[in-house]
């Protein structure tokens, strides 16, 4: 076993923190502000080859694996989580499904400006009656010739304000029990009867684009089915052992920058005549915040080097999320409580880290549904 990074690891994680530092920084507590990402932050990711970090070169992408997408999402979130969800969402949600599931043509269609971000991409799965429980979803794709019409509401849908194409689960066969008769199709956000909900206003993660999207009789043609019919919901399922190696790397990288943020204050502020570092109960803090954190990235990267390697990782994905996130939400409170009444205020960016550390316990299933994916896995 080795923890070293190969060399190329480490080239294209070094690339990701100085884009972080000389880009997002500056920028990351005015996107919390306005509520969306700069325009000018796309085409850098652009320049950069990160839309398309995971897609393979043929298609135009970087042709890199999970623990590369890894390495890059902590270091952006590190830096700003919006941006960082909106890179992981549309490289482990829909990149990801498409390379697996896709035929050579759709493949063809999408990959190569999904790569490019010219394309940028959604997961639609999440609706009003069916959340944790997301197999209860009753949006419906019925045949009509060689055409699908789908009708329902998806919310919650990541990066739906900015995306043209989305990965929409809908029931196809509604005599089925619930997770046997979904099926996924690949839809262009462009298409008629499609309409946007207005922008969420949300605790964290503000700049991250977040919208209920609306299907009313949405024709699609045939070639959108992606994979078998009704076998959508295991493509749901088998994304989102990905999806959560990407937020348990957003989780590490949220939590570092409290880590970091934690060392640099106890380090300055004077309380008793002496650095508040100096006092053991904050050294405590900080000894913890580092050992969680550690351990949560290597569990990260496991997950991540299992996927890579064509295994199963359902057990570990899910692991990885539980651990990343708690230690995230840990360290985000105790650097709050480091930094004191500072903390409280926009002065410093920790209550913006606070913020946006929450939103790694819910989503792309909640801790509550990791647990459960971990014992079933034990259990069964
Ligand atoms: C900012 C944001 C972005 C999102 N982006 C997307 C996206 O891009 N695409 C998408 O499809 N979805 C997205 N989601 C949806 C997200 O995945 C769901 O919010 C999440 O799965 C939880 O579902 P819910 O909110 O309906 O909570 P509920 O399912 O109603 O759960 C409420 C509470 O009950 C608990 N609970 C539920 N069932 C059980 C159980 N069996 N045992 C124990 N406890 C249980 C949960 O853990 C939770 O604490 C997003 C959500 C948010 C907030």
């Amino acid at each position: 076993m080795n923890f070293e990074l190969n060399e190329e690891l480490a080239m294209v994680r070094d690339m990701a923190r100085d884009f972080a530092t000389a880009e997002l920084d500056p920028r990351a507590q005015r996107h919390d502000e306005q509520g969306h990402i700069d325009e000018e932050v796309f085409g850098l990711i652009s320049e950069l080859g990160l839309w398309g970090l995971t897609i393979p070169e043929e298609y135009g992408g970087a042709g890199m694996g999970n623990l590369a997408l890894s390495l890059v999402l902590e270091e952006l979130n590190r830096a700003d989580a919006s941006v960082g969800v909106t890179l992981s969402v549309h490289n482990s949600l829909l990149g990801a499904p498409i390379m697996k599931f896709a035929t050579d043509e759709q493949k063809q269609r999408w990959l190569p400006q999904l790569a490019s971000g010219e394309a940028i991409g959604c997961y639609c799965l999440t609706e009003p009656n069916a959340g944790s429980d997301a197999a209860a979803l009753q949006t419906r794709a019925v045949r009509d010739g060689d055409d699908w019409i789908l009708s329902g509401t998806k919310i919650w849908v990541t990066n739906g304000g900015l995306a043209s194409l989305g990965i929409v689960y809908a029931r196809t066969d509604p005599d089925a029990s619930n997770a046997n008769g979904i099926s996924a199709f690949l839809v262009p956000l462009d298409a008629e009867g499609i309409s946007l909900g207005a922008p969420e206003k949300k605790t964290g993660i503000r700049a991250s684009s977040t919208v209920e999207i609306q299907f009313d009789d949405v024709r699609v043609q045939g070639d959108a089915l992606l994979g078998e019919e009704n076998r959508g919901f295991q493509i749901a399922m088998d994304t989102l052992d990905g999806g959560r190696i990407g937020i348990a790397s957003q989780a590490v990288g949220i939590g570092r920058a409290c880590l970091e943020a934690s060392v640099k204050y106890a380090g300055e502020r004077e309380q008793f005549n002496q650095p508040i570092g100096r006092f053991q109960a904050i050294q405590w803090k900080i000894a913890d915040m580092a050992t969680r954190l550690d351990a949560a990235r290597l569990l990260t990267w496991r997950a991540a080097t299992l996927r890579d390697e064509g295994a199963r990782c359902s057990l570990q994905a899910a692991q990885a999320k539980l651990s990343a996130s708690t230690a995230c939400n840990y360290a985000a409170d105790e650097c709050l409580q480091i930094h004191g009444g500072a903390g409280y205020t926009d002065d410093f960016q920790v209550e913006r880290l606070f913020r946006d550390a929450r939103i790694t316990e819910i989503y792309e299933g909640a801790s509550d549904i990791q647990r459960i994916v971990i014992a079933r896995s034990l259990m069964s």
